[in-house]
């Protein structure tokens, strides 16, 4: 499956729910879902037919594989990993996802999006235990200190996303050290600070079909 290249708020619009992909612009009037919370198309605003099971399930899926910018393979691998750990499945896999390196650097507030925090990552602006990592699906451990390199400190973005960093609060999991550039994971994520709605099991019954 090719990578969507459509508009981002569409896909808030489709999945009836504000996936924060835009950054600031996500918490300004500026929102799209603000003013057309209705699916996007033709017949968007129509009233809706009862949705069958498996369209739940799918459209529970579509949504937090959008949520955190991953492709469908990309994903189901993350499922399987899931499904063979230890544990409940659906928040083995929510885990797994908040785990990946570039939530982590938007969840530290190096960057106001997901998609801007896979940017950084990419373009070698990102340090785990002082080695340069570029892979965005990178999965941080505990104890794993993630920086950014000398040069980056001073890039415009990465200062204005942290100057934000308050309005949107960091998880208990990690140890935000603003004036340093520098975040410690101080355990592993966890489900209950995961607060967007998310019904998991509805995408473990659809990939266990
Ligand atoms: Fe979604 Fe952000 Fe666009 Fe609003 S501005 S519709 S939350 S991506």
């Amino acid at each position: 499956m090719a990578r969507y290249t459509g508009p981002v708020c569409r896909q808030c619009r489709r999945e009836k729910l504000k996936l924060f992909l835009k950054g600031d612009r996500c918490y300004s009037d500026k929102c799209s879902f603000e003013r057309r919370a209705f699916p996007p198309g033709h017949h968007g605003q129509a009233r809706l037919r009862k949705s069958s099971d498996y369209a739940i399930q799918l459209r529970e899926k579509q949504k937090v594989r959008r949520m955190y910018g991953i492709l469908e393979g990309q994903f189901r691998k993350f499922f399987f990993i899931a499904d063979r750990a230890k544990g409940v499945t659906g928040e083995n896999l929510l885990i797994l996802l908040e785990r990946r390196l570039d939530n982590v650097i938007y969840r530290l507030g190096f960057a106001s999006s997901r998609t801007q925090a896979r940017q950084l990552v990419r373009h070698n602006h990102i340090l785990v235990n002082g080695k340069k990592v570029n892979i965005p699906s990178y999965l941080i451990s505990v104890n794993d200190v993630i920086s950014l390199k000398e040069k980056s400190k001073k890039v415009e973005a990465i200062t204005d996303s942290l100057s934000a960093v308050a309005r949107r609060g960091t998880p208990s999991w990690i140890q935000l050290d603003q004036e340093n550039f520098k975040g410690t994971i101080q355990a592993m994520p966890n489900r209950e600070e995961i607060t967007m709605p998310i019904q998991e099991n509805l995408i473990v019954e659809l990939y266990s079909k």
